[in-house]
């Protein structure tokens, strides 16, 4: 079943989206119930305590933690090294398959410092990887500053610096991406759903946006934010027609194309399992382009799988939560813009971290509730089985 192709609308101008976050607003938050505090252990902590608490000492076993052990981990075991923060809540894009198109921002935006002070914790759990998101991060004013602040934390488990992303339609981009760059930006991903420019602005519902999305690409190419990362979502009978031309984009643009199958996770309720277009589809169709020849992956929780073509040519990478889902490796966490915690994207409620915080919990206090919050993590998502529920929220409104 395709979804209707809505007419270009002519909407508020896209650059001019006004900030919805009033200060004194978190005043008005409503704070849910929080567990007791009990202190956590800090991993700064750890090789101190391990002297005064030898087995010898106090009769511990011999697996006393070493600071591997420290890292923040699920209930499943896995590390968890990637977390997705939102920065705002407001888009200036309604792609079709995302939005209603109605609807705007519905959650608050909290002060880069506290979005600051949770990111700090959680890098010195073993975090690694922070990607910027929202809503469109690049609408979030202080953005630059945030960015050259998350520059500063170092990694608790590992000697390399942070990685430091964002994920953006790039429409303000071209402007943008120097600065960017200079703040200490490491990686962009560009979301792009065609390119044909008539089927783009179909999907993003605003006019001539095709043409600002790929100068933007240019421009952070140009900045050294490359090699850019192009995430497109297929929809069978929407966009699909465009998986040729995006092989064709790959190769003349030097850009890592990535095809991700569509989720229910909509704001309306467009999904259904025909309108996904699995990976298997996928690559028969850009094998008859050119014979694609398997990349080894970069990491073990790598969720795209790679592909050059025969002449090296071109990167594409296929991300298939659908078909091949790989929450075995999942290793995310996602900070809302209103700063509430998930542990899955598909989590049917979210955490009160800012709450917490508000309420005056220590660095300790907040590690320890954290800890336990993370130990509850999904172990996977249920997507396409009888029963499936939707989530608490949508793409738009967690930071995708
Ligand atoms: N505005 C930014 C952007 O466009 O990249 C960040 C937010 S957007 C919600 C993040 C990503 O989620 C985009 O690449 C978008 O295509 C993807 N997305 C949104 N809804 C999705 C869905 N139902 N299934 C799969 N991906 C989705």
């Amino acid at each position: 079943m395709a979804l209707p192709l809505p007419p270009i609308a002519q909407p508020e101008d896209p650059e001019e989206i006004p900030e919805i976050f009033q200060p004194g607003d978190l005043a008005e938050l409503p704070m849910e119930a929080t567990p007791p505090l009990p202190v956590a252990l800090h991993p700064a902590a750890a090789p101190k305590l391990r002297r005064v608490l030898s087995p010898e000492t106090v009769g511990l076993p011999e697996s006393c933690p070493g600071p591997e052990d420290l890292r923040l981990r699920d209930g499943h075991g896995r590390a968890l090294t990637d977390l997705r923060l939102s920065v705002t809540d407001r888009c200036n894009y309604r792609c079709v398959y995302c939005r209603t198109g109605s609807e705007g921002a519905q959650f608050t935006e909290l002060p880069m410092a506290h979005y600051l002070r949770m990111l700090r914790i959680f890098v010195s759990l073993g975090v690694e990887k922070v990607r910027l998101t929202g809503g469109e991060p690049l609408l979030r004013h202080g953005l630059l500053d945030l960015i050259r602040e998350i520059t500063r934390l170092r990694p608790a488990f590992s000697s390399a610096p942070l990685d430091i992303a964002i994920t953006s339609n790039g429409h303000l981009l071209a402007a943008m991406a120097k600065d960017l760059k200079r703040a200490g930006l490491n990686r962009i991903t560009v979301s792009m759903d065609a390119v044909d420019p008539e089927t783009f602005s179909r999907i993003t519902r605003i006019p001539n946006s095709l043409e600002r999305v790929r100068d933007g690409i240019r421009a952070a190419q140009d900045a050294g934010l490359g090699p850019v990362k192009v995430n497109c979502v297929l929809l069978r009978g929407f966009n699909d027609s465009q998986i040729e031309a995006f092989a064709e984009f790959s190769r003349r643009e030097q850009v890592i194309v990535r095809f991700i199958e569509f989720m229910p996770l909509e704001e309306g309720r467009s999904w259904s399992p025909q309108m996904v277009v699995p990976m298997r589809e996928i690559l028969t169709r850009l094998s008859a382009v050119r014979p694609l020849v398997a990349l080894p992956a970069n990491h073990a929780s790598e969720t795209a799988r790679r592909f050059t073509f025969d002449d090296g040519v071109g990167e594409i990478g296929i991300i298939a939560p659908v078909s091949e889902a790989f929450c075995g490796q999942c290793s995310r966490v996602r900070i809302t813009s209103d700063g509430k915690l998930r542990t899955c994207l598909f989590s049917q409620s979210d955490h009160d971290l800012i709450g917490l915080m508000l309420r005056g919990a220590t660095d300790d206090e907040m590690i320890s509730w954290i800890r336990r919050v993370v130990q509850r993590k999904e172990a996977r998502h249920h997507i396409g089985e009888p029963g499936f529920l939707k989530p608490s929220r949508s793409m738009v409104h967690i930071g995708g």
